[in-house]
């Protein structure tokens, strides 16, 4: 075994030169990620000229979508769900009532800027409301019915054809028919006949008769959470809320109303839509 010092030092130099240039290689390829980010790109030649392929942006698709539907407007909460939806920048569909754009000379005003408005889809939700919430009678009056959802579409000049039935969660698009209540069902059916699409909900924010909201915004998100989670929605992975605008017009509902979209928003996963995207919806 030579031990002798020339040979020490000599093999000694070797290693700690090496030691040093390994060190200081680590520690330049670890501050530096340009060396190493060439690595990772995919080189093509291409005609012999090296081109680098920028690798496409991925976006996260988010695969739930939730409507938000507010029915009845347009009437005194009317322009304080159209403020939280442009202060949000979410898009909603309101189902309207014929006779109340014609009920006062805000409401007819409140009407033309949601037609201004392009976050917002209007809907048809009858001329009357079912004779004023007569919901037997006008349910039993089948063409009397029909020409009420007609009457709101011709004098609003509505260009959808979709509708809510009033009291009613009632569906008829391509992929559903649901009848909640069967003497509704002869309306349901001869509005399908005439191209219209009736749209029912999924979950309500229910209120009360003093028209305060039932729902804090905290359950209503733990009950739009949990509906997609066991899929309790009629469509997977689409959830149709129902509101009404004029549970919005107290400050604690519409504040409520505020902070449910603000944190509907945060979440990763649901998009918002109107309701003419809802899928099986010939428009
Ligand atoms: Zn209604």
């Amino acid at each position: 075994m030579n031990t002798g010092p020339g040979s020490y030092f000599g093999s000694s130099t070797f290693f700690k030169t090496s030691v040093i240039t390994l060190t200081f290689s680590s520690i330049y390829f670890y501050k530096s990620d340009k060396p190493l980010a060439f690595l990772k790109q995919p080189v093509v030649k291409d005609d012999s000229i090296a081109v680098v392929k920028t690798p496409p942006v991925i976006t996260a698709r988010k695969k739930k979508t939730i409507y938000l539907t507010f029915d009845d407007g347009p009437n005194k909460g009317t322009q304080k769900v159209m403020d939280i939806l442009n202060a949000e920048k979410i898009p909603a569909t309101l189902f309207i009532v014929g006779q109340h754009v014609y009920g006062s000379r805000e409401q007819r005003s409140i009407y033309d800027s949601l037609l201004n408005n392009n976050l917002i889809e209007i809907a048809n939700h009858s001329y009357t409301h079912a004779f004023e919430n007569k919901f037997a009678k006008f349910y039993s009056f089948e063409n009397d019915a029909v020409n009420d959802f007609t009457r709101c579409a011709d004098s609003l000049h509505l260009s959808d054809n979709i509708v809510r039935l009033p009291g009613r969660n009632i569906w008829r698009t391509k992929n559903l028919s649901i009848t909640d209540i069967k003497n509704s069902t002869a309306t349901a059916d001869s509005l399908q006949k005439k191209g219209y699409t009736a749209m029912g909900w999924d979950l309500e924010w229910h209120f009360t008769n003093n028209q305060n909201l039932v729902q804090s915004d905290t359950l209503l998100l733990s009950q739009i959470d949990s509906a997609f989670a066991h899929n309790r929605t009629r469509t997977p992975n689409q959830l149709v809320l129902l509101a009404h605008d004029r549970t919005f017009w107290s400050p604690a509902d519409s504040s409520a109303l505020h902070r449910l979209v603000q944190v509907l928003k945060q979440r990763d996963e649901y998009n918002f839509e109107t309701i003419n995207k809802y899928p099986g919806i010939a428009n």
